[in-house]
């Protein structure tokens, strides 16, 4: 079945999940949000059982867990590594048809007659020249956004069970839902029994991302007075009014579409209702809490002034949080982070510690008890036609991760 015997078995492995749709479904209120995603979930099953892990199961909420016994006689850490097999409801991710471009030199790749992956669109290519690239056909995405994680973590497996790497406790967990951001909601972290993890759902080759965003959402509620337009005069306060000149005052310095590294932004993602009442619904985010505050602030004087030139229109603005930077959880525990880039010079990389501007499973596992940075799979443009992966940055990705699971029975020693 496998075309691609050429490849090294990290790439038939993932070649081989592409093909599973495994698309989440923000909709469904079902866990997992579509049944497609089980299909993979249970050959992942099978796969780490044909490997020779024999506890290899879904759990009761359909999450696969596998353990890799320790082969040291001290006591090591018991060491996550954890995975999702969705992908992003933004892109159809049915029937991918993977392109390979082998000995890249450089210069657009086409994907179909419509659409070319670019240099410009995604200047790491030129870090892969002479590598083997897996896109998609132009018409899909590719699916690297995770399954790129997942080949390379039972990539690992595969290797350590061969038994010339000394290693502690292993715990491997393959999650759904992480792209409609339900991938940890009823994930057993307890009995996970894991002591530090890591999500092998990061970009770049070398990457090691240690910051989340701090992020709230707010729900801003324009109150007016509505009478019978003809007889308007002096009366109505027309509530879409007040809303849409907040909207309009939002700082513009302060937008996604104005900002990037550790700056952070006001977005307002939805606007409602009618003259009687309208609605703005924005999300913050910001990697510091101090700044996360003052855009509470800013929100809140916007409603204040708003406020006091509709005369008659009452503001309500009403915050909730979402999550937090995850950092403020790995600091307490240094080593997760330090270890991680450590392996990623072992593996003959050079480690660069990242923020994402946005969450992970990953923040969330960390501040339910589970510190939780996330690796790199080496995968580009995720979400898109022009997601991209090469084969010898998920090589790399397994390097790093066999050097990291050696260097914890290394420290612990
Ligand atoms: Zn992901």
């Amino acid at each position: 079945m496998d075309k691609h015997t050429e490849l090294p078995s990290v790439a038939q492995r993932f070649l081989r999940y592409v093909g599973y749709d495994t698309q989440s479904d923000e909709a469904s209120s079902t866990r997992p949000s579509s049944a497609r995603q089980l299909k993979l979930l249970r050959l992942l099953v099978e796969e780490l059982q044909a490997l020779g892990l024999s506890d290899a199961h879904l759990d009761d909420h359909s999450y696969v867990i596998a353990s890799v016994p320790s082969n040291v006689a001290h006591s090591v850490p018991t060491i996550g590594l954890i995975a999702h097999v969705d992908t992003s409801p933004e892109m159809t991710g049915a029937d991918v048809k993977p392109q390979i471009h082998p000995n890249y030199q450089g210069g657009p790749i086409k994907l179909n007659a419509e659409y070319q992956l670019t240099p410009e669109q995604s200047p790491e290519l030129a870090t892969h020249h002479g590598h083997t690239i897996i896109t998609s056909d132009g018409t899909t995405l590719l699916g690297a956004d995770n399954k790129a994680g997942v080949a390379s973590i039972i990539t690992l497996v595969e290797r350590l069970l061969r038994g010339d790497v000394r290693h502690g406790p292993l715990r491997i967990a393959f999650t759904y839902d992480e792209e409609i951001g339900r991938g940890t909601e009823t994930f057993d972290v307890e009995a996970f029994g894991a002591k530090y993890a890591y999500t092998v759902d990061g970009e770049t080759v070398g990457h090691i991302e240690n910051e989340t965003f701090c992020a709230d959402s707010a729900v801003i509620t324009c109150h007016g007075v509505n009478v019978h337009p003809g007889y308007a005069k002096g009366r109505m306060v027309n509530a879409l009014k007040v809303a849409a000149e907040i909207v309009a005052r939002l700082p513009a310095g302060q937008s996604p579409e104005a900002t990037d590294g550790r700056e952070g932004y006001i977005h307002p993602v939805a606007i409602s209702g009618g003259v009687e009442q309208a609605t703005v619904k924005l999300i913050l985010r910001d990697f510091e809490l101090e700044k996360l505050a003052v855009q509470h602030q800013q929100l809140l004087q916007l409603a204040r002034e708003a406020e006091a030139r509709f005369a008659g229109a009452k503001v309500e603005v009403v915050f909730e949080e979402s999550y937090r930077n995850m950092r403020l959880v790995l600091d307490q525990h240094p080593e997760v982070v330090e270890l991680a880039i450590e392996a990623t010079r072992r593996a003959g990389l050079e480690p660069k510690l990242s923020c994402i501007r946005g969450g992970t499973d990953g923040a969330a596992l960390s501040f339910r008890g589970l510190p939780t940075p996330n690796i790199f799979t080496g995968g580009h443009l995720f979400h898109s036609r022009f997601e991209w992966v090469a084969v010898e940055a998920m090589q790399a990705t397994v390097d790093t991760l066999t050097e990291l699971v050696s260097l914890w029975a290394e420290r612990s020693a």
